[in-house]
C-alpha cells in the first residue's frame, strides 16, 4: 500500500510499504480521508516526543471496511462506511469497565509513536483498527466530515465534563479547532449564551458564524469585565479553556460566578499558577477533560443533524501524496489554516 511515513523529524517519504494484516479482533480499513491534527504537526518536529520516527501518523480518519478479523465476523460488512476512536483501549481494566476508555491503563493512540509504543495510523491507503474502536458513519455524513468526529467528540466530552445544563451562560477562551467545536457543542447542549475570546480576529469572526453570541479580543483586555457586565455582575455559569496557559486559566476562573464550573481542555503549559483563593472561597469546580469517552456516536449525530458544522473548518482537501508539503505549510503557521484533510 501507499503511505506517508515520517522517516526522520521533519522528513517524510511517500511510497510503498507492506500491507498491515488484521489480527482476529481487527478490522482493516481502506482510508478515504484523514485530517492533519495539531498534535501531528507538533509531533513532526520532535518537540512533543510523541511521533518518534519512523511512524505513519494520522488518527482523524474515515473509510470503508476492507477485511474483517476472524473473531469479529458478522458484526460488520465489507464496504461499510466507518470511522474509529483514535484511542485504542484494552476493554478490560477498571476504567474501561466504567466506560472511561480515555483513561484506560493500556491506552494507545493511533498514529502515535512514543517511548512506550508505536502504533501506525491512517496517512496510508490502509489502517488496522481493533474492532471495539470502530463506529459506523451514517450516509448523511461524508468522509471529509467524518474526519471531524474525533475533535468533535473531544469538544462534546469537555461540555459533558463541565456539567453544562440548558440555559447556562458560557464562555470559551481559545478559538482553535477544539474551541470552535466547543462553542457549537455548548449551543447544542442548550446554553442560552455562548461568548468566545481569542487573540485572532479571523477566528473570532468564524466563531460568530458558527454560533457564538458575542466575541472578544483577549488582546484588548476586559474579557472578565465584559462577562460580569453581561451577567448582572455575577459571572458566567461555565467557562472553558481551550488553550491551556496560565493567563487563560486565570481568565476562565475569574470569569465564572460563585459555584460556577471551569472546564480545562487545553494544556499547552505543563504547569501554571492559578488563583487558588478564588476557587476555594467561591466554591468553583474545575474539570479536566482529556480526549473523549464514548462521544463518537453523539458527535456523528450532531454533525449529521447540522447542529455542529464542520465544513467551515476545512481549509483544504488534498491528495496524500502532497502530505509533506501540507505538513510544512501548517508547521510554518504563516497561513490561517484550520483543518487540512488528506485523501489516499
Ligand atoms: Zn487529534
Ligand atoms: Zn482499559
Amino acid at each position: 500500500m501507499k503511505a506517508l511515513t515520517l522517516t526522520a523529524y521533519n522528513e517524510f517519504s511517500f511510497g510503498d510499504v507492506s500491507n498491515p494484516r488484521p489480527g482476529p479482533e481487527d478490522l482493516l480499513i481502506e482510508v478515504k480521508a484523514c485530517g492533519i491534527c495539531g498534535s501531528d504537526v507538533h509531533g513532526m518536529d520532535g518537540s512533543t516526543g510523541r511521533r518518534i520516527p519512523p511512524v505513519i501518523m494520522g488518527h482523524e480518519a474515515a473509510g470503508v471496511v476492507r477485511e474483517i478479523g476472524a473473531s469479529v465476523q458478522g458484526k460488520w460488512t465489507v464496504g461499510q462506511r466507518v470511522t474509529f476512536d483514535s484511542t485504542l483501549f484494552c476493554g478490560k481494566c477498571r476504567y474501561c469497565a466504567e466506560g472511561l476508555v480515555n483513561l484506560c491503563q493500556d491506552r494507545r493512540i493511533l498514529g502515535v509513536s512514543c517511548q512506550e509504543y508505536r502504533q501506525n495510523g491512517a496517512f496510508a491507503e490502509l489502517v488496522l483498527v481493533p474492532e471495539r474502536s470502530i463506529v459506523a458513519v451514517p450516509d448523511k455524513v461524508s468522509f471529509e466530515e467524518a474526519v471531524f468526529v474525533e475533535p468533535t467528540a473531544v469538544a462534546l466530552h469537555g461540555v459533558r465534563r463541565a456539567q453544562v445544563v440548558p440555559g447556562d451562560v458560557a464562555l470559551v477562551v481559545g478559538t482553535g479547532i477544539i474551541g470552535l467545536l466547543t462553542i457549537q457543542a455548548l449551543k447544542a447542549a442548550g446554553c442560552s449564551k455562548v461568548y468566545a475570546a481569542d487573540i485572532n480576529p479571523k477566528r473570532l469572526e468564524l466563531a460568530r458564524e458558527l454560533g457564538a453570541d458575542e466575541t472578544f479580543s483577549v488582546k484588548d483586555g476586559g474579557v472578565r469585565e465584559a462577562m460580569l457586565e453581561r451577567t448582572g455582575g455575577e459571572g458566567v455559569d461555565v467557562a472553558i479553556d481551550c488553550v491551556g496557559i496560565g493567563p487563560v486559566v486565570d481568565l476562565v476562573i475569574t470569569s465564572v460566578r460563585k459555584g460556577g464550573r471551569v472546564g480545562l481542555i487545553g494544556n499547552l503549559a505543563p504547569r501554571c499558577e492559578f488563583p487558588l483563593q478564588a476557587v476555594v472561597t467561591r466554591e468553583l469546580s474545575l474539570f479536566g477533560s482529556c480526549s473523549s469517552a464514548g462521544e463518537y456516536p453523539q458527535a456523528l449525530e450532531e454533525i449529521a443533524a447540522g447542529r455542529i458544522k464542520v465544513k467551515p473548518l476545512t481549509s483544504a482537501v488534498a491528495p496524500l501524496a502532497e502530505g509533506s508539503d501540507w505538513f510544512h505549510r501548517l508547521h510554518g503557521g504563516k497561513e490561517d489554516l484550520i483543518k487540512v484533510i488528506l485523501t489516499p
